[in-house]
C-alpha cells in the first residue's frame, strides 16, 4: 500500500470546502496508480480529464489538490490537463440539442423533457502522457 505524503505550505491547505476536489483528485491517482507500472509513474507527465461542468468540479481546487496529494510521491510533477465539458441535453422528440448551464434537461427548442443527457455529468481520464524526463 503506498502512503500519502500531506505536506503543505502555510498558505495552502485542504480544507472541506474542497473536500469533493482531494476525493476526485485521490480516484485520479489511484486510477492512474492501477494503469501504469510502478517503475513508470515517475514518467507521469499531462493527465488529461474531461470533467463535465454539472459534475461540481472547481479546476483549479482540483488541481491544487491533485499536486498536494502528489507531492512527494512518484507523481509529483505530473500535470492535470482539465477540459470542462458543457451541459448538453438531446430532445427525443425533436432531436434538437441544446446547452443548458443550470443543468435543466429540458428541451429549449419545443419544451419537451423527454430529453437525453449527452454531456456535462462526465469525469473521464481520457489520455496519459508518458513523457516526462527523469532526472539521472
Ligand atoms: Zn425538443
Amino acid at each position: 500500500m503506498r502512503s500519502t505524503t500531506w505536506a503543505l505550505d502555510a498558505d495552502d491547505r485542504l480544507t472541506a470546502s474542497n473536500m469533493h476536489e482531494i476525493s476526485i483528485a485521490q480516484n485520479v491517482i489511484d486510477h492512474v496508480s492501477r494503469v501504469v507500472p510502478p517503475s513508470d509513474l515517475v514518467r507521469v507527465g499531462r493527465i488529461r480529464l474531461r470533467v463535465g461542468i454539472m459534475s461540481g468540479v472547481v479546476a483549479h481546487s482540483l488541481d491544487f489538490c491533485f499536486g498536494a496529494l502528489t507531492h512527494g510521491t512518484p507523481l509529483e510533477g505530473a500535470t492535470l490537463d482539465i477540459e470542462e465539458r458543457p451541459f448538453i441535453v438531446r430532445c427525443r422528440t425533436c432531436k434538437a440539442r441544446s446547452t443548458n448551464e443550470l443543468g435543466v434537461a429540458v428541451c429549449e427548442e419545443c419544451g419537451s423533457t423527454d430529453t437525453q443527457i449527452e454531456s456535462g455529468t462526465e469525469l473521464d481520464i481520457v489520455h496519459l502522457e508518458l513523457s516526462r524526463q527523469v532526472s539521472p
